[in-house]
């Protein structure tokens, strides 16, 4: 059986502690990207878009993998699940 690699999300296993507040939560995130790994607000705002009509979204949170879907769209090389983005 094929390895599923959406199964964990690298971005989490970087924040050792997890603030309640998911807003600065992903602002830390993001900010540990390097540069050229973040996606810009063009692109974070298209997979968000996509992720607001998936029937795996329930409030915010990704059923797929289990990551929050905002902080799954900030990595250019992070993918969705379900290949809709
Ligand atoms: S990452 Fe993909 S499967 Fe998950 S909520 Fe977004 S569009 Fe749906």
């Amino acid at each position: 059986m094929a390895e599923n690699r959406y199964n964990f999300c690298r971005l989490c296993e970087i924040v050792k502690d997890i603030p309640e507040d998911i807003g600065e939560y992903a602002d830390r995130l993001y900010r540990l990207l390097d540069e050229d790994e973040r996606a810009d607000s063009k692109l974070i705002d298209s997979r968000l878009k996509i992720c607001d009509a998936c029937e795996k979204n329930v409030q915010g949170t990704c059923l797929a993998c289990g990551c929050y879907c905002l902080v799954r769209s900030f990595a250019r090389s992070q993918h969705c699940p379900k290949k809709k983005w």
